[in-house]
């Protein structure tokens, strides 16, 4: 039985082989205040491989030109590229079409787009949007203005002291007044994992649409819209290793149909009159102006490069670090570990008693140790559990188990510089 286990665990080290994949991130071989980067602030954003950056420079170098409008070579291959990766999200994200994927700047750009077309042609006084007390601001102040803009008002689904959903008052809170689900797919504050499926299933029971907020997800876990059945789907390119400022939306077809544009202008009509406009069919519809189409282009790449890594081995990997963060931070006296949700993804938010989390942080920057301190644009996640911030390390597929030893060393220096 033993040796089972070995040969298993030994063959999916040979399949994922991190310190491989770690010379793939030019940046993680920097030196911050004379020590080795541990870089653990992934769900603020993540580092990037070679390819990605290199397909970036390669179509600054080659190929650049605005696309879907030149006739010319550099315009036809720049367009060609984009559609690219536009069949890349939807193959990334099990999408049914391409042309159910529209390209935005990223997950908060993505939730606005919904909030803002979806209300304007469905939201009405009286209306209920239901949210949970878990989600970032962008997927509350969105919402928070579309009510006030229609008169609906904002509902939110609260969560237990270990991180779970109080999925039994979802059932409770949703009636006939209720137009929209939003949740996220992973909390970026506590790393619970939403049973986002069986939401669905109780919003669709009720005729609710749901758009799934799936930034946290998308780097550590297999994203499948058809399987989880929502509506709308949206994350960011910065978080999956591509380009700052590129992101996306999945729609069902017949949402993108008959919601209205979101912002007018070039790209996004059929024919334009001074009398009045028809509009290109989606995503086209969506995407008015020149589009972030190297972003595009670096997404598709980065996506690639975790389908190559596969994202179920990622998952494994990420399993392992989780198991041994837990175990550390565990033992840690005087550390208070925010949420311990039945699903996790590698978000780790704590503090330590007595100290304040900014104080933490820049410490642990002096010993080259990346963490994220502050609200983490969640406040309702922090006056759920009445503090001003936390310390939130969070692990992406390149961070491995030395790293997180690096870090309780680390949090063992500021207890004793403070002691
Ligand atoms: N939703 C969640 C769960 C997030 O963690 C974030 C960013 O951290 C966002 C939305 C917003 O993402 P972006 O700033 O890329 O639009």
């Amino acid at each position: 039985m033993v040796l089972a286990a070995e040969i298993g665990q030994l063959r999916w080290m040979v399949m994922f082989d991190v310190y491989k994949v770690r010379e793939d991130f030019p940046i993680l071989c920097t030196d911050v205040h004379g020590r080795p980067l541990v870089y653990f602030d992934n769900a603020a954003t993540s580092q990037k491989p070679q390819c990605v950056i290199d397909a970036v420079i390669d179509h600054y170098a080659q190929h650049n030109s605005n696309i879907h409008r030149g006739v010319h070579q550099l315009s036809e291959r720049c367009s060609a590229a984009y559609e690219a990766a536009r069949s890349k999200v939807r193959g990334f994200i099990n999408a049914p079409r391409d042309e159910d994927v529209i390209f935005t700047s990223g997950t908060t750009d993505s939730i606005n787009l919904v909030a803002q077309s979806f209300s304007s042609a469905y939201l009405r006084k009286g209306d209920e949007v239901i949210v949970t007390e878990m989600e970032h601001h962008s997927n509350i102040v969105p919402w928070q203005m579309a009510c006030e803009r229609s008169g609906a008002s904002l509902r939110t689904i609260p969560f237990d002291d270990q991180g779970d959903l109080e999925l039994h008052l979802l059932k409770e809170m949703i009636s006939d007044d209720t137009r929209m689900l939003a949740v996220s797919h992973v909390s970026n504050v506590l790393g619970s994992v939403n049973p986002v499926k069986e939401m669905v299933s109780v919003a669709h029971g009720h005729g609710v649409p749901v758009l799934v907020d799936a930034a946290q997800s998308a780097p550590h876990i297999p994203v499948d819209v058809k399987d989880i059945d929502c509506d709308f789907l949206a994350f960011s390119g910065h978080k999956v290793h591509a380009e700052t400022g590129i992101g996306a939306l999945y729609g069902k077809s017949e949402w993108l149909q008959e919601m209205p544009p979101y912002q007018g202008g070039g790209g996004m009509v059929a024919n334009v009159k001074v009398g009045g406009t028809t509009y290109a069919e989606p995503p086209l519809k969506f995407e008015a102006g020149t589009p972030n189409y190297i972003g595009a282009i670096s997404l598709g790449a980065a996506l690639d490069y975790m389908t190559g890594l596969g994202m179920n081995e990622i998952a494994a990997h990420e399993e392992r670090l989780t198991e041994h963060m837990l175990e550390s931070l565990g033992r840690f006296e005087g550390l208070t570990l925010y949420g311990d949700a039945t699903l996790r993804c590698p978000v780790f938010s704590f503090n330590l008693e007595g100290l304040h989390h900014y104080d933490v942080g820049r410490i642990l920057d002096k010993m080259g140790i990346a963490v994220r301190t502050g609200t983490h644009c969640a406040e309702p996640v922090m006056d759920h559990y009445g503090v001003t911030g936390t310390v939130r390390a969070s692990l992406a597929l390149y961070n491995t188990i030395e790293e997180i030893d690096v870090l309780l060393e680390g949090l063992e220096r500021v207890r004793s510089i403070f002691a």
